[in-house]
């Protein structure tokens, strides 16, 4: 039986992650933002989301796995439509009359360009027409992070993405100052990828160097010092050869991009208004995204710049939980946006 109208919908649209939010029941998907696509034929998509990521790195000449947005923008539109459509299905189904309203999260300094890509995808996807709402990311983060986002208090938002990462001070409803980097985890998966090459003259794929990032990563030294064996391809032999690898060489690994972030958010503090960075000296810098649970991220950021440094408590559902206040609320959401207050819509 058809149903008239569809829920509001809320989805973080991430590099990495893709996680959708429905009024009225929760989130209801968070997957990877990847499909499997035949290359054989017509380019049909064979997996979406969890079972495409699965195949990472293990797929045959006839099969790849897509990431249809690099660096916090769209970079396949048709295969960013397919995924939407396909998620969109899974959380509220397709028996509707009139599509969802949909808000969707996008990086601060992507273009105009780039924001039409992302507003057309959601209406080719099933979005009800001129109801796509677009919102910067770190207002969410920060807003799904707890932060006052609307008091005349100055809060710092770090989201550390797949691609992005995006830093913003936020005062009275609106962003002050963003900057948005494009050195997320993704960089971090590489950096590791590149130190074992350099050093052992082993190829890796960044399937195994995220593996190795989220088993040993840490941006400052671990306590204690631990081993493993990697596995990977001898570049001068080709042959599969493995070596052992420490935390303190992962450590090293991953220096320069952790350098990268520090020195993003250095720059923004620089351009503060001075009475909203003592109120960030007072009450810490905030960090979200998947990439924020680094080992030692918050350690390394507030010993290096001398402020307290705080995790969101879900970092990776910070954005979409912000978006849920937002959505739920969506009425007011669509006044004050009338009004001016609310940045990004
Ligand atoms: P996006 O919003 O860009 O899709 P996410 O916020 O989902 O990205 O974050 C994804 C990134 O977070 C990936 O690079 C992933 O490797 C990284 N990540 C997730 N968990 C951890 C962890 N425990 N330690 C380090 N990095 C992590
Ligand atoms: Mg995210």
């Amino acid at each position: 039986m058809a149903l008239f109208i569809a829920p509001d919908v809320a989805i973080d649209l991430g590099t990495s992650n893709t996680l959708v939010y429905v009024k009225g029941a929760g989130i209801e998907v968070n997957e990877p933002s990847v499909l499997l696509v035949d290359t054989s034929g017509k380019h049909t998509v064979k997996a979406i989301g969890d079972d495409a990521h699965a195949l990472m790195g293990r797929t045959g000449d006839n099969s790849t796995v897509v990431n249809p947005l690099k660096d916090g923008v769209i970079s396949d539109y048709e295969m960013t439509v397919n995924m939407i459509r396909s998620f969109l299905r899974r959380a509220i189904g397709s028996s509707y009359l009139v599509g969802p309203r949909i808000s969707l999260t996008v990086s601060c300094n992507i273009s105009s360009i780039e924001r039409k890509a992302v507003n057309e995808a959601a209406q080719a996807a099933g979005a009800r027409r001129n109801h796509v709402y677009l919102i910067e990311k770190p207002f969410v983060a920060a807003l799904g992070s707890g932060l006052p986002v609307y008091e005349a208090v100055g809060s710092m938002i770090v989201d550390i993405g797949g691609g992005t990462v995006d830093i913003a001070v936020i005062s009275l409803g609106g962003i002050v100052i963003h900057q948005s980097i494009r050195v997320g985890g993704n960089k971090m998966d590489e950096a590791i990828a590149n130190y074992t090459k350099r050093e052992f003259n082993i190829e890796i794929g960044l399937k195994t160097a995220e593996d190795i990032k989220l088993d040993l990563g840490a941006a400052v030294l671990l306590p204690e010092e631990r081993v493993i064996r990697i596995r990977g391809r001898d570049v001068i032999t080709s042959l599969p050869h493995d070596t052992k690898l420490t935390s303190r060489q992962v450590h090293e690994a991953l220096h320069e991009p952790c350098l990268a972030i520090l020195e993003a958010i250095k720059k923004v503090l620089e351009k503060t208004p001075p009475e909203l960075s003592a109120d960030i000296m007072r009450n810490g810098i905030y960090l979200s995204g998947g990439g924020a649970k680094l080992a030692g991220l918050d350690q390394f950021i507030a010993d290096e710049i001398g402020i307290p440094v705080f995790l969101a408590k879900d970092p990776a559902e910070a954005s979409i939980l912000g978006q849920r206040y937002l959505i739920d609320n969506i009425e007011v959401m669509l006044l004050n946006n009338k009004q001016g207050l609310l940045t990004g819509i």
